[in-house]
């Protein structure tokens, strides 16, 4: 068995066109794959990973990814870049790059070359996680709700070069968010704080106030501490002790509905914080999960979401969802550094390509993506089942995602057949559930057939009318009784043939 193989030399700069050294490889081998790692040497101060933009020769462009989050006030630890090697490559390797901006990077920069074996087993990807992030960025933002839909979804497109993160089918993409500039501002301005003031996280990680509320605290949510704070500095909250009262639990929750913590700042102004103990009273701003809506198989190098924005307006206020808003306003496109991890989808998963097993797909709304990812991935295996997709919306006019991508695949046979509920398109509103209970026979008859049923989006009202929805048709056309058609799901559910992926 042949040894991976790991050669190192020096980035030098003598103009801005330059190329890394062409490194030598071993002969009579084949390598077929190359990792490339900078570390950023202690003397480079500015810790900006838009220092490195490789533009190089289309063959040999390679795109590098900072290793890790920065540390605050600190730099990047390195870069790092991968990409497969063409058979012409593999006696030795160079790559040409311009460096488009570079203002105090020091040369030479250490690089490190690693090619491992064709016949060894594959290099283990790298675990991302949420303490180490891979940090990506936007390549592609396109609105898909159409002008005058009331909804603002969005198809997001993020860059994965470079990083060895993969994904399989019915993963969903863990992102870390940011909070808004403005809220931030105006929880500072409420505080009567600069920003600059230095704080702690909860593992003492040193920042500035305006850079914890930015990333590390929940805006939105009031935790209890903090509310009991207000109630404790200021005189004037009798009505907010009493909702604390453990017994009005659900009084509480109900205060709570709409409003965020900038509301109790401006309510209760004479309550007076610290920028280290409000960091303190703060819960921690925590990761969304987006189902990904492509596959890797026919995006190689991306990851796709489909995104609803949430934006509501409250108490006179208007709101905005943190993640969705920091997805669809707050990224700049090849710029923003997005932290990500892939969720594994644990049962939600297609069957083997070679396995005759019908599928029926039921996603209205977001719920679609996953649905676009199984369907990307069954035309490039070319899955031999059939498949059926439900998808509703408000309008076929305005909110039709992803609509000729669908037709494309009915005419290819990637899809067998897509059934479409548009609520408002007709006077009585019309829902997937009423598209599944029309088609029941047909319904009854894949599910006969060995059909898995999926079911993704909206958990508060989708999921339990297309579960309905299921029951009455297995009733309707299997001829059977309520009792009987709750045991015929339960047995669906106990052989993995009905599988929900609802938030
Ligand atoms: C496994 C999984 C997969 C998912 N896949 C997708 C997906 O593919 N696409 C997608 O768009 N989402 C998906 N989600 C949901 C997603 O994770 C986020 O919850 C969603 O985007 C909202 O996050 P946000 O940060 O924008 O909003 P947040 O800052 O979390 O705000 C949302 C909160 O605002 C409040 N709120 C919203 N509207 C109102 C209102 N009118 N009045 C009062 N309060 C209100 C509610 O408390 C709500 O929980 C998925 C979730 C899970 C768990």
């Amino acid at each position: 068995m042949q040894a991976d193989f790991h050669n190192s030399g020096k980035i030098c700069l003598s103009a801005t066109d330059f190329s890394l050294d062409s490194v030598p490889l071993p002969p009579q081998r084949h390598w077929h794959r190359l990792f490339v790692s900078i570390r950023a040497p202690p003397r480079c101060s500015r810790g900006n990973p838009s220092i490195f933009q490789w533009r190089g020769g289309m063959r040999c462009a390679l795109s590098l990814l900072p290793d890790g989050p920065r540390p605050a006030g600190g730099v990047f630890p390195g870069w790092h870049g991968t990409r497969p090697l063409s058979s012409g490559e593999s006696a030795a390797v160079s790559i040409p790059c311009s460096l488009t901006r570079c203002p105090d990077l020091p040369f030479p920069c250490p690089v490190s070359f690693f090619f491992p074996s064709m016949s060894d087993t594959p290099h283990t990807p790298p675990a991302f996680n949420l303490k180490n992030p891979c940090l990506a960025r936007m390549k592609r933002a396109v609105k898909l709700s159409g002008e005058g839909s009331p909804k603002d979804t969005r198809h997001f497109e993020i860059d994965l070069r470079g990083s060895g993160m993969t994904y399989e089918p019915g993963d969903s993409l863990a992102v870390l968010p940011t909070n808004c500039p403005e809220l931030v501002n105006d929880v500072l301005h409420a505080l009567g704080a600069t920003g600059d003031e230095p704080v702690k996280d909860a593992t003492q990680r040193e920042m500035t106030f305006r850079e914890a509320l930015t990333s590390i605290c929940n805006l939105a949510t009031p935790d209890k501490k903090f509310l009991n704070a207000i109630v404790e500095r200021s005189g004037n909250a009798p009505e907010l002790a009493k909702l604390l009262d453990p017994a009005r639990k659900d009084q509480l929750i109900q205060h709570l509905h709409g409003r965020e913590l900038i509301d109790f700042l401006h309510e209760f102004p004479d309550a007076k914080f610290q920028p280290q103990e409000f960091v303190s009273f703060c819960k921690r701003l925590l990761i969304r999960l987006y189902s990904i809506s492509s596959s890797l198989k026919a995006h190689p190098d991306s990851v796709h979401l489909t995104v609803a924005t949430v934006r509501y307006h409250t108490f006179g206020r208007d709101r905005k969802g943190v993640a969705s808003t920091f997805l669809a306003e707050r990224t700049v496109l090849n710029e923003t550094v997005i932290p990500t991890f892939i969720n594994a989808g644990k049962g939600f998963r297609l069957p083997s390509p070679d396995d005759d097993i019908p599928i029926i797909m039921c996603g209205p709304g977001t719920g679609i993506a996953p649905f676009r990812a199984f369907l990307q991935e069954r035309e490039a295996t070319q899955a031999k089942g059939k498949a059926w997709l439900f998808f509703g919306e408000i309008s076929a006019k305005t909110d039709f995602f992803y609509a000729e991508e669908w037709d494309q695949y009915l005419k290819k046979g990637v899809l067998t057949r897509l059934d479409t509920a548009f609520s408002r398109d007709q006077e009585k509103k019309i829902y997937v559930q009423h598209r599944m209970v029309e088609a029941a026979e047909e319904l009854w008859k894949w599910l006969e057939e060995g059909a898995i049923f999926y079911v993704c989006g909206d958990a508060s009202r989708m999921a339990a009318d297309v579960d309905d929805a299921l029951h009455t048709a297995i009733e309707k056309a299997g001829g059977k009784t309520r009792e009987e058609a709750v045991a015929y799901v339960e047995e669906m559910r106990k052989s993995k043939r009905y599988r929900r992926d609802v938030y």
